[in-house]
């Protein structure tokens, strides 16, 4: 064991890790020295010095009752991991059950909180190998409840030290109430069914687009526009009907600019906004053809504008520009 984390600490972290084909992601920490060491991988790897073969992280488990305890027995330091904090997403879903209860926390016992914490834990947020046993339990939802109770302007005690982005959710919250219900009514709906559990994409670039209903809806609305297929039928349908491919809010034809070269390129947006868009297909009317320009405007700040306003909003600002 001692050879092991000798090891450990010459290599570093990375270095080790990588050697041994371990994951970063942990659920337990071996503290030696006051150092912490992923206590897998370190286990695993001390197989090798003791029988001459190391351990590949799939051959054992390395959650409470393996790895952590066979450690401790043999009096090593083990800590958990703390579980990261709540995203935008859970934060919706725990705080609609917090304003179903008019601004109350719940007891860890109550069957609401139990039936939350298992949907939580169906969401698609953080990968399954770095949840720690603890993970969005029972207790934490419980705490979070509370946190976000007396998070209220209206509370009157002293609020428990939550992180801004419980502020940020209340606020959302406070300021459009039916939203954000039927935000959280959606997600419930997509954790239930399946639709939103699919894995996160690694080329996930949808972090510059605001969406207070969250990031599963974001990318469920993303997945929809981004469709070639919807995309090509779109395109169809607006030539049949003896339309152009111009932007629906500021007329920018990219043929017309670019050439041939840009013949049928144009982007889709999904008109409706994402609190009400639900599972089922797209129809084609749900779909706006926009320059990428004008989608990143749309896109830009919450709540998304409509092609029509935003058409609107450049008008307004040509007249303003015009008596300057
Ligand atoms: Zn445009
Ligand atoms: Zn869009």
């Amino acid at each position: 064991m001692l050879e092991t984390i000798a090891e450990f600490d010459e290599l570093g972290q990375a270095g080790f890790l990588a050697l041994y084909g371990y994951p970063a992601a942990r659920r337990y920490l071996l503290i030696h020295d006051g150092k912490e060491h992923d206590s897998k991988a370190i286990a695993g790897v001390a197989h090798n010095y003791e029988y001459g073969n190391a351990l590949t992280w799939q051959e054992f488990s390395g959650g409470k009752d393996g790895v952590a305890r066979w450690l401790s027995d043999l009096g090593f330091t083990v800590r958990a991991v703390p579980n990261p904090n709540l995203s935008w997403d859970e934060l919706v879903l725990v705080c609609d059950l917090v304003v179903k209860n008019s601004w109350k926390g719940f007891d860890a016992t109550n069957p609401q909180v139990v039936e939350l914490s298992k949907l939580l834990n169906l969401a698609p947020i953080r990968p399954a190998e770095a949840r720690g046993e603890t993970f969005r339990n029972p207790n934490g939802v419980a705490r979070e409840t509370f946190e976000l109770a007396t998070h209220h302007p209206a509370y009157t005690g002293k609020p428990t030290s939550g992180g801004a982005l419980d502020l940020k959710v209340i606020e959302a919250l406070l300021a459009r109430p039916n939203e954000m219900a039927q935000s959280a009514a959606l997600l419930r709906q997509g954790l239930l069914s399946g639709d939103l559990t699919g894995d996160v994409p690694a080329d996930d670039d949808d972090e510059e687009f605001n969406a207070p209903e969250g990031r599963l809806l974001l990318r469920r609305h993303r997945a929809r526009e981004r469709s070639p297929k919807l995309r090509q039928r779109k395109i169809d349908s607006v030539l049949k009907a003896g339309g152009t491919l111009a932007c629906e809010a500021c007329g920018f034809d990219f043929e017309k600019t670019y050439g041939p070269r840009s013949a049928d390129y144009v982007e889709c947006h999904h008109v409706i906004p994402l609190h009400r868009a639900g599972e089922g297909a797209t129809k084609l009317s749900h779909l706006a053809l926009i320059c990428a320009n004008c989608h990143r405007m749309i896109h830009c700040s919450a709540p998304w504008s409509t092609p029509e306003e935003l058409s609107q909003l450049m008008k307004d600002s040509h007249v303003n520009q015009d008596h300057r």
